[in-house]
């Protein structure tokens, strides 16, 4: 069997995480099998669909590097063929109008819950004559259609996650709405459970891969299959991604979607692979850290979980940081000068070098890209002012004295190098008679105006670069002295 396995994200909302990490498990399957991974938008809820969040999930999609093979193919494109099979359905039998009110159905589900039960349809209008339906459409009643689940029925699947998992037709809330309520003889808007089994049975998808949370889905789409006389799929639930708290990550719980994580300046390949990681458990000997490619040749859902995986902002940050340390650095500056665009630093591309060499010292203590913006400041932003703990450096004693030996050499010094800094760094200790750490952090109080950050020898040389270093050492010196 060649396999076939699709992605069916709903634009209602931009690329969220949890679609995003069914997507990764769809085509690390797909590739480990040379198969066929489908895009299909589900965008048959028109009121909440809208173009951008398509564009933003094909955009996520292509930037975690998951290249579809088909598509994207739109349902609202397609209703041609859900009318067609619905009519099939009707013509069947298997498939009635009916036609309650809105009151009518709380008040059967409020008579439900008087007596303890679970609300569901109690498929009352399954036998209606011709004559009651036109007395209905007479009073002014659009029907919807409801398929029929006989509560008899057991539905099992062997599920690629899970095992065995069965359930009940009575268990299934009752007749089941495939299309909302239209005029008469008129077929309303299709629903969710049957657009989606019309949809992979036309194309021909293999393996049904979703998340956890359409496990009671499945039955009915099940009956679905069987009804329209189509050969089951096989299906894998895949756990859910939970908050800390365990429960299941929602809106509530801050950034989920993947374009969001792109701005805080996570890498794909370090969201991909944490995402890989949220319910798969690579094989014995191979590392944490790994490309979708090398995931994909070792796939399997034998090392699915089976539990909700938390997601652990800690773990993801640390593969990060991993992915940038390692990133060649002319790569990472690309990837930096959006940021410091953004932050409306003045950058001049012409400035290649200072801009490497930049890059260079920020990366070792770089956990996300944005964090450059802020790390960053006090090369870019000529009056970045003092902290508190540096301006309490810099009015100590001796420091002025120091200070002022420190310019008095760097004036005389045409220009800064690795090999001639340190001999202005003595000149400061020399004129003071301090210890060289109290020179140390006076400079980088004076220079950064913060008593923490990069190296600070190559944090000068970017600064005397951009002659920079000589106006804050004599802003340092005008408050060290106390004017
Ligand atoms: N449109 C559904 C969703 O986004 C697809 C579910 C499925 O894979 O069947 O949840």
């Amino acid at each position: 069997m060649s396999v076939r396995v699709r992605i069916a994200p709903s634009p209602t909302g931009k690329l969220h995480i949890g679609t995003a990490r069914t997507a990764i498990f769809n085509w690390l399957f797909a590739r480990h099998n040379n198969g066929t991974f489908v895009l299909r938008i589900e965008d048959t809820d028109l009121e909440r669909s809208r173009p951008e969040h398509t564009q933003n999930i094909m955009e996520g999609l292509s930037w975690l590097g998951l290249t579809w093979d088909e598509g994207p193919f739109c349902q609202t494109q397609r209703m041609e063929l859900y009318h067609q099979k619905i009519q099939d359905l009707l013509d069947k039998g298997l498939v009635y109008r009916a036609y309650d009110t809105p009151e009518e159905l709380d008040a059967m589900r409020e008579a439900q819950k008087a007596r303890n039960e679970a609300p569901r349809y109690d498929n009352r209008h399954r036998h209606l004559t011709p004559e009651q339906c036109a007395a209905f459409e007479a009073e002014g009643r659009k029907p919807v259609l409801r398929f029929k689940i006989e509560d008899d029925r057991e539905i099992s699947w062997n599920d690629l996650v899970r095992g065995t998992v069965t359930w009940k037709g009575r268990d299934l809330g009752g007749d089941m709405v495939i299309a909302r309520a239209a005029e008469g003889s008129n077929i309303g808007q299709p629903l969710y459970n049957f657009v989606v089994v019309v949809d992979d049975v036309d194309m021909q998808i293999s393996h049904i891969i979703r998340g956890e949370d359409h496990i009671g889905n499945t039955p009915k789409q099940i009956l679905l299959y069987e009804a329209l006389g189509a050969t089951l799929p096989l299906f894998g639930h895949t756990p859910l991604i939970l908050n800390t708290a365990g429960a299941k990550l929602s809106k509530r719980d801050g950034v989920t979607s993947i374009s969001d994580f792109q701005q805080m300046g996570y890498t794909a390949e370090a969201i991909a692979n944490y995402m890989t990681l949220l319910g798969w458990s690579p094989p014995e000997g191979m590392a944490e850290i790994f490309s979708i490619e090398e995931a994909a040749a070792n796939f399997g859902f034998e090392r699915v979980n089976k539990a909700g995986a938390k997601f652990d902002w800690d773990k993801l940050n640390w593969l990060n940081s991993q992915y940038l340390h390692k990133m060649p650095i002319d790569q990472l500056t690309d990837r930096l000068v959006p940021y410091w665009q953004a932050a409306d630093y003045a950058l001049d591309p012409q400035d290649r070098s200072w801009l490497e060499q930049l890059t260079a010292l920020l990366a070792p203590s770089l956990v996300r890209l944005e964090d450059a913006v802020a790390m960053s400041k006090y090369l870019f932003i000529a009056d970045v002012g003092f902290t508190e703990e540096a301006a309490t450096q810099l009015r100590q004693d001796n420091v002025a004295t120091a200070l002022k030996g420190i310019i008095a050499a760097l004036e005389a010094t045409p220009s800064l190098t690795e090999g001639n800094v340190q001999e202005v760094i003595q000149a400061g200790v020399k004129a003071a008679s301090v210890k060289k750490g109290v020179v140390m952090r006076s400079l980088r109080a004076a220079l950064t105006g913060d008593m923490h950050g990069p190296d600070l020898v190559q944090s000068w040389l970017l600064l005397n670069q951009h002659q920079m270093d000589l106006p804050r050492l004599k802003q340092a010196l005008a408050l060290s002295m106390g004017s």
